[in-house]
């Protein structure tokens, strides 16, 4: 019977449509249908329920999941072997290794049948039909279908709607399949719903725009597709307002700001950065003068922003450093270097742009604002420690109270993007805190005066309340 098997189990692999005989009396027949992805043709499982379990083939999982088979027929040992785990059964016990060092018991015993070894679903799927540890191939089972999904396909965003009362916003996000919501918050207000191993399209299930009727809930968000998976960064227009995220169903996700729901986690927004010195940078200057929009060329425009702005913080008990003068144009270098040579405590970059919009702030990518290559490196000092990003965290608070203080204020009537993160040349080589602030600019009323001199008010509010001084 056991030589039957081995030579069984090196030709039948993928049957379909094969029926187990009875191993016992009283077991049943389990037909379990196996879909394959990339789609592909599904195929039929053997599989027999007995007193409540279910018990499949062994060749034929085996096979479908890519796992090596070792049989020896006289001790009824059959071990499956991936590519990091082993699964080692013995013929007429309820036990299986993992790994040669994990004992797992199993809800029946293992047992051989028409030349088949059949083994309990529960070696590889746990109670809620998804891969135990040592099943490397994706995997999800549905007992009430019939149906195993091997290599499950990404979820990807099918469908999404967002509505806002009195009391709340609240975005509904559904997906083709499990959705894993998973919330970071640890840069001051900004809240960051990550989305891992979820697709989205933004052409065929695009995200609903940004009303302005959100603002009272949240001042911007926006989408960003990561290798991991689909990341949803929302700034909220109050602090003290709360939020949740919930899964409905596993399928479903809801994010709500306000009181649409009880039991809402506050905002944190009590990081605080230490902000004495600022190095401002004017956009632009000399012969690069930017864009051009209403109000005149960009250039000028940053240098007036940044004298107002200088004024603000000045009579608000800061210093301040500028990276240009009137009539020059710095490479990026030089300009943070003005930053790491004065000690400052953060680098701004001003610009304005020519569509309108809200604020936007950028963040250097790839976690520039590192030490990088600096004359410590020459001196023979090693990098040590967590240097590398740590002013990623302090440059997401300063840059989402900016904008929180830019909105409210009534500057720019237009929802914000929020934080994005791209190559910013003029942040690189920043040893703080760095961003760039880019303004759209209102077609009609374009930039007068009053206008920078009401923005600087703002960005410099935005940086009092950064420093948690108002
Ligand atoms: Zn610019």
């Amino acid at each position: 019977m056991r030589l039957f098997f081995l030579i069984l189990a090196c030709s039948i692999a993928l049957a379909r449509g094969t029926h187990a005989e009875p191993p016992f009396p009283g077991s049943v027949p389990f037909e379990i249908q196996v879909v394959p992805a990339p789609p592909a043709e599904p195929w039929r499982l053997l599989a027999v329920e007995h007193e409540g379990v279910i018990y499949i083939a062994a060749n034929q999982l085996a096979a479908a999941l890519h796992l090596e088979k070792f049989w020896r027929a006289d001790l009824g040992r059959l071990v499956l072997s991936g590519k990091s785990h082993r699964i080692s059964v013995i013929e007429g016990t309820d036990l299986a290794v993992i790994d040669d060092g994990r004992l797992l018991h199993l809800a029946g015993p293992v047992f051989l049948s028409a030349g088949q070894m059949m083994l309990p679903l529960d070696l590889f799927i746990d109670e809620n039909g998804e891969p135990l540890p040592w099943i490397e191939e994706p995997l999800v089972f549905s007992k009430s279908e019939r149906r195993l999904r091997i290599g499950v396909p990404k979820a990807s965003l099918e469908a999404s709607r967002a509505k806002v009362s009195d009391t709340g916003w609240q975005l509904t996000l559904n997906g083709t399949s499990r959705l894993n919501p998973e919330v970071r918050q640890e840069a001051g207000p900004e809240l960051i719903v990550r989305l891992s191993g979820t697709a989205y399209d933004a052409e065929r299930f695009p995200l609903p725009q940004p009303r302005s009727a959100w603002m009272s809930w949240l001042l911007g968000y926006r989408s960003e597709s990561t290798a991991d998976g689909l990341e949803l960064h929302i700034i909220p227009a109050a602090a003290s307002r709360g939020y949740q995220v919930t899964s409905r169903d596993s399928n479903q996700v809801e994010i709500t700001l306000g009181s649409m729901t009880e039991s809402l986690q506050p905002f944190s927004g009590t990081s605080f950065v230490s902000l004495h010195r600022i190095a401002i940078d004017p956009g632009h200057g000399g012969s690069d003068t930017g864009v051009t929009v209403k109000g005149g060329k960009e250039a000028k425009l940053d240098w007036s922003l940044a004298g107002y702005l200088q004024q603000e913080l000045l009579n608000a008990g800061m210093d301040v450093v500028l990276t240009r003068s009137d009539n020059d144009d710095p490479s990026p270098e030089s300009r943070s270097n003005v930053a790491n040579h004065t000690n400052a405590d953060l680098l701004l970059s001003l610009h304005v742009h020519g569509r309108p919009g809200g604020p936007i702030v950028y963040l250097n990518a790839g976690g520039g604002q590192t030490l990088g290559a600096s004359s410590l490196d020459d001196l023979g000092f090693h990098h040590y420690g967590t240097d590398h990003g740590s002013h990623e965290s302090d440059s997401r608070v300063i840059g989402t109270a900016i904008i929180q203080s830019i909105v409210t204020s009534g500057v720019s009537n237009n929802m914000s993007p929020g934080i994005e993160a791209a190559s910013i040349p003029e942040l690189a080589g920043a040893r703080m805190p760095a961003l760039l602030l880019e303004m759209g600019t209102d077609p009609r009323n374009g930039w007068s005066d009053s206008r920078l001199r009401s923005l600087a008010q703002s960005i410099a509010a935005g940086l009092r309340l950064a420093a948690g001084s108002r």
